[in-house]
């Protein structure tokens, strides 16, 4: 048996996966089995945000293996204290919540804004509503399952959790007939910035206007879901700062540790004490490996001038794109891209690319690139060689 059919016979079929087995990989460059090798455009969606194997991050994340690799959240660890502190301050936050994936970061949001509400206006308020949009994605548990406002994804696993009322996005009018309908119910609204899995749509500035301005009338909290926007992938550490707001809580994941599986729910001083001991937890949560490939991928994003490379390199690879033909337009922000093709299938583009040697994604019907944040312009310029030579 190939690896393929080995791990078709012993892993669930919940994936569609191409036929290439990767085998390792050095900055932008993965190989494959025969040595093949492939642009990175995908970062493993958005995770490996230093690209693969970056040395400050893998001596970072093999040193911590080497010294203590686990403890329970029954003890501290100094490495969690640290990345904590860094995460939080940088961020503006008040305090944390460690899990282990974007939908335990956001079951985690839930939570607090349930119990938030509980907690100040009671049980019998049945305040428990959480607003969310219309085309988000906000993971595969079951309460995250439940707010995601996608229809295709609301089969097959009845019932779903009650409790999440859909608003379009875009649409102030939809927000506050939604708030109004369910007046005195609502604890929250959540949402994306960017919109990733559905297509990589950035809300426009007055939506995210008149949800604070409502949110901050009827004492509901505001979740930023940065599960996929966050850690500087839109240029600043959170997609809530190139918006210039702030959210009551956000959640990070994907590309927070460079390829170690996290996920955090960050709170600000009016939510970030509502899970008292007892009321939450996770086994894994703040696992000392992950924290210490977090720290290093923040104290690499966080450094001078990383930031305006993210945007410029963003801005290189949108001048690129739109001068193909074959290309409508470009979405999204810094290096979180959503492309609009005038003919072609995306996914078949996808799959032409990756026979080309170049890792990409798709979102719905568009072309994705969420590349490493360290990508240089020469990579990028043999990414977009390669796509050009797809698109003619
Ligand atoms: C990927 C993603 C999730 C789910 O993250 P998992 O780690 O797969 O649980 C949630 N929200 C957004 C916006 C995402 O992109």
């Amino acid at each position: 048996m190939n690896t393929i059919e080995q791990l078709n016979e012993y892993v669930m079929p919940s994936y569609g996966r191409y036929s290439l087995v990767l085998e390792k990989g050095e900055s932008t460059t993965a190989l494959d089995e025969s040595g093949k090798e492939y642009i990175d455009f995908g970062s493993g969606i958005g995770v490996n945000s230093l690209g693969f194997c970056n040395e400050k991050w893998a001596d970072a994340v093999c040193g911590q293996v080497r010294t203590i690799q686990h403890t329970s959240n029954y003890y501290y660890t100094k490495v969690q204290a640290d990345f904590a502190k860094k995460l939080c301050e940088a961020s503006g936050y008040d305090k944390l919540f460690f899990g282990n994936s974007g939908a335990e970061a956001n079951e985690c949001a839930i939570k607090i804004a349930r119990k938030y509400s509980f907690d100040r206006y009671g049980g019998d308020a049945q305040r428990n509503v959480i607003i969310t949009l219309e085309n988000s994605f906000h993971g595969r548990t079951m309460a995250t399952l439940s707010a995601t406002g996608q229809e295709s994804f609301h089969n097959y696993f009845f019932p779903f959790l009650g409790g999440f009322v859909n608003v379009k996005a875009n649409d102030i009018d939809d927000l506050r007939l939604k708030l109004k309908e369910n007046e005195g119910k609502v604890c929250a609204v959540m949402f994306e910035l960017v919109q990733g899995e559905g297509g990589v749509v950035p809300l426009e500035k007055d939506f995210v206007e008149a949800i604070f301005e409502e949110c901050q009338k009827w004492d509901i909290l505001t979740i930023c879901d940065e599960v996929q926007s966050g850690v500087m992938r839109t240029g600043k550490l959170l997609t809530s700062q190139v918006y210039g707001v702030k959210p009551d809580i956000t959640t990070l994941a994907k590309g927070l540790a460079g390829g170690i599986p996290i996920g955090v729910c960050l709170a600000n001083e009016k939510c970030s004490s509502v899970l008292s001991a007892g009321t939450h937890g996770s086994t894994f949560g703040g696992n000392p490996i992950a924290c210490a490939g977090g720290l290093a991928v923040l104290e690499t994003v966080l450094a001078d001038g990383f930031d305006s490379e993210v945007v410029e390199k963003g801005e290189y690879l949108r001048e690129k794109l739109v001068e193909i033909d074959e290309i409508e337009g470009v979405d999204g922000i810094a290096l979180m891209i959503g492309i609009r093709l005038k003919t072609k299938k995306a996914s078949e583009v996808c799959k032409a690319c990756l026979d080309n040697g170049l890792l990409a994604l798709t979102a719905k019907d568009k072309l994705r690139f969420l590349p490493p944040l360290n990508i240089t312009k020469d990579e990028i310029d043999k990414g977009i060689a390669i796509l050009k030579r797809v698109l003619e």
